[in-house]
């Protein structure tokens, strides 16, 4: 009987750790359900086995094939391809969890600092295809029963957040949150590589790691990398979120899955005409909340008194001080309201993680992008692999919803460097190819990449139609090699 109790509470708190919606909720009930199975979720490398054995519940089976299948990729060969590495990951925004994801698949040990307590974007991302299946097969479903339903290509970053965290626990990732990255200490005598944190004390503070993988959000550039600018012509973007009641009215309300000026010049002439509202295109998708992402033309902001002052230069332009918060919540306001015909009558701002109306200005007309995806440095004859994912290393421009497929692309092409880098290739080749596969990042469409998702893997030729990883040699990337004289 007390054997009974014992698996019935157990199977209630993995219910509790699926069904939760928060990250601190996430956590503890994780935690709670460790305790209960008496795991260690410091023992990596048998946990997500031990995790199946003790956890005998129906309900879990589903999500244990769905996770064996992909763990059972040749590539990961049965998670020892990097069972020597120690791998430190900065950022628990959806890049850095599923990097930490492939990590964990092929053996390594994962570590993930995130510096916030919770996941509070409203933010809707656009998904590829091969990310609605890349989720899929990972069980977003069984965690999110409404992750892509129908014809749905979209989920709010929080969402996809709470999905692969909870995928990265069960698979043994370590995951800190309220702890900041603050920069990497070289080793000393005995130690190796380690990083300083805020709060200092924190006991991954004392993690030694030959990995160093930086998924820390745009304009996050870890030290040794260049970021460079691509400077367009002024673009400003508004994000705004609307509480989705989800009364069958609002459910009848058709999404704009991006309406560029040029498709429908009426659409934006009658906008202008009725609203003062001059948009370059608007994206309007219903999820947790009623999102909407829009590119604002200059004139109609100050127009309709959003910006004060007319400024040439963008940062000026776009300081907190020159525009006036309730003239944007307006403008968002009425543009979503004539986008959608007016059949969303009741716009009532969500709120944002400050607790004010979720709505937001953007600045894209300078995007960053980083010079170099990976590097290696090595101090007192210790190597460390450090290597750029989603936003630091090529910033998205939000409108056209690249973000998370070429985020997704970037945390796969990583995975198979470290990969290589554990297998002993080289440490200039390894690079090499690291760049040669960057140097397609930026024109991945969905139509130029392969459609056999089911094929897809971290090996690259899987994915990219047409990829030379000698498109860059060795002796091109020599300055991303970094030893100290002393070596
Ligand atoms: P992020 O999701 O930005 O995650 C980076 C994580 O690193 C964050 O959780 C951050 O707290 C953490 N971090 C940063 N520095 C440190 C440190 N020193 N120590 C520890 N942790 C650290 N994309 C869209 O397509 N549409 C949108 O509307 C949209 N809105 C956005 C709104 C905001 C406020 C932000 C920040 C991003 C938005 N994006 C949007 C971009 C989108 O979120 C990213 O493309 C996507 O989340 C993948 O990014 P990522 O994982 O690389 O970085």
């Amino acid at each position: 009987m007390a054997s009974k109790d014992h698996a019935n509470s157990s199977h209630a708190t993995f219910d509790l750790f699926v069904q939760a919606k928060t990250c601190q909720e996430v956590k503890q009930h994780f935690s709670e359900l460790c305790r209960q199975l008496q795991l260690d979720s410091k023992d990596f490398r048998g946990f997500y086995t031990k995790l199946k054995e003790r956890l005998n519940y129906w309900k879990a089976k589903a999500l244990w094939t769905k996770l064996d299948k992909r763990a059972s990729q040749e590539v990961y060969q049965q998670a020892t391809a990097c069972a020597q590495n120690k791998c430190l990951v900065l950022g628990a925004g959806p890049c850095g969890l599923r990097t930490a994801i492939e990590l964990s698949l092929l053996g390594a040990q994962v570590v993930l600092l995130e510096k916030r307590e919770e996941f509070t974007r409203n933010n809707v991302l656009h998904l590829w295809p091969f990310t609605i299946y890349d989720l899929r097969e990972l069980g977003a479903k069984k965690f999110y029963g409404k992750f892509c339903c129908g014809s749905l290509d979209h989920i709010s970053i929080r969402q996809l957040q709470l999905i692969l965290l909870k995928v990265s626990l069960l698979l043994g990732v370590e995951v800190h949150t309220g702890v900041e990255y603050k920069g990497l200490i070289e080793p000393t005598g005995e130690k190796g590589w380690m990083a300083k944190l805020q709060p200092q004390s924190h006991p991954a503070a004392a993690f030694q790691f030959d990995v160093f993988i930086s998924a820390g959000g745009g304009r996050f550039v870890p030290e040794g990398f260049k970021h460079k600018e691509l400077r367009g012509k002024l673009a400003i973007g508004i994000t705004a979120n609307f509480i989705n009641r989800k009364t069958a009215a609002e459910a009848q309300v058709p999404e704009i899955s991006g309406v560029a000026r040029i498709y429908n010049q009426k659409f934006f002439q009658d906008l202008l005409n009725e609203t003062d509202i001059d948009l370059e295109n608007i994206v309007y998708y219903k999820d947790d909340t009623h999102y909407f992402v829009m590119t604002a033309k200059r004139k109609s902001l100050l127009k309709r008194g959003v910006i004060k002052k007319d400024y040439s230069n963008a940062e000026q332009l776009l300081a907190p001080g020159n525009v006036d918060h309730v003239a944007l919540c307006l403008y968002a306001h009425d543009a979503a309201y004539f986008s959608t015909g007016g059949k969303l009558p009741e716009l009532q701002f969500a709120q944002n993680q400050a607790g004010q109306h979720d709505v937001a200005m953007f600045d894209f007309t300078c995007m960053q992008r980083a010079e170099n995806a990976s590097l290696v440095r090595e101090r007192r004859g210790k190597k460390i692999l450090i290597a750029l994912v989603g936003d630091c290393l090529v910033e998205p421009f939000w409108p056209l919803g690249t973000g998370i497929a070429r985020g997704f692309f970037a945390a796969f092409d990583t995975a198979w460097m470290v990969r290589s880098w554990a297998m002993g290739v080289l440490d200039l080749k390894v690079i090499a190819e690291r760049e040669s596969m960057y140097q397609l990042l930026s024109q991945t469409t969905p139509d130029n990449t392969s459609k056999k998702y089911s094929l897809y893997s971290i090996d690259p030729t899987t994915r990219y139609q047409s990829v030379n990883l000698s498109a860059i040699q060795a002796h091109q990337v020599q300055h991303l090699y970094d030893v100290d004289k002393g070596s």
